[in-house]
């Protein structure tokens, strides 16, 4: 039977609230709980897509580049598998609109996400990494250039990049691939300058995106998690609000709000 999830107190909410407004340079990192928020499956645990659907290969990136052809059609044939379907019907949630409502209010200035499932940015969030790729998008492997897949000719494969004529792959980062040099210096340049990450949906085990989570900890800064349950973070934690990012993230926009009208007044 699931446990009942616990609610974080106002008092708790405004604390968070209250850092995260004083704070010089608050960065969020995301991950797979607010896609679950979405109705997209967890890969593991429970009815998780690899526990039905068993993991994708270890080495995955390895035996693409060893046959990217067969690569590209093993991915076109599973396009409109149930594995797929959850992403496509998907929509963003409070938790992500929340988020767009704390960059737009000039408080939130960067969001690191772990998700591949483009919420964020049907959401409306401008400023945003996606470290784990975007599943609709595809990337040079040799340029990094992303495409549209409308942008694509698909009809041989593997198709080539139109400005480079460089092998494509899903944008989507898999196994043993490594995170695309321009995401990883845009998430290192935005961390370095943090105080504050609001850690959301994620235990913020996986790295590298834990890490930019764990550096502005060591360099003194805060650490705000909102998590529906207690995770290998929380230990860490300034501030753990227990709860679903749709529902905790917009009651700290509303105090953030609040506090701005309080010390414009
Ligand atoms: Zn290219």
């Amino acid at each position: 039977m699931a446990e009942a999830v616990q609610k974080a107190s106002d008092t708790e909410i405004a604390n968070a609230a209250r850092a995260i407004f004083a704070a010089d340079y608050p960065i969020a990192l995301t991950g797979a709980g607010m896609s679950v928020e979405s109705g997209i499956p967890p890969f593991r645990g429970p009815g998780g897509l690899w526990t039905k659907y068993g993991e994708p290969p270890m080495n995955g990136y390895e035996r693409f580049l060893a046959d990217p052809k067969k690569a590209w059609e093993d991915r076109e044939s599973n396009r409109n598998d149930e594995l797929m379907k959850p992403l496509r019907v998907a929509k963003p949630n409070e938790g992500h609109r929340a988020l767009v409502q704390l960059e737009d209010l000039g408080v939130l200035r960067f969001v690191i996400t772990q998700n591949v499932d483009d919420l964020h940015r049907q959401a409306g969030q401008k400023s945003l990494a996606e470290i784990h790729g975007n599943w609709k998008l595809i990337r040079c492997i040799e340029c990094v250039t992303r495409f549209e897949r409308a942008q694509i000719d698909l009809s041989r494969l593997p198709p080539a990049c139109p400005k480079c004529g460089g092998l494509l792959k899903s944008d989507t980062v898999s196994f043993g691939e490594p995170i695309p040099p321009d995401v990883i210096r845009v998430c290192a340049h935005h961390a370095s300058r943090a105080d504050l990450v609001i850690v959301a949906g994620t235990s913020a085990t996986v790295y590298p995106a834990a890490g930019f989570a764990l550096e502005v900890k060591e360099r003194d800064g805060t650490l705000v998690e909102v998590n529906l349950y207690e995770s290998e973070i929380s230990r860490i934690c300034d501030f753990s609000l227990r709860g679903g990012s749709a529902e905790e993230l917009p009651r700290l926009v509303t105090e953030i709000s609040k506090l701005r009208r309080e010390s414009a007044s």
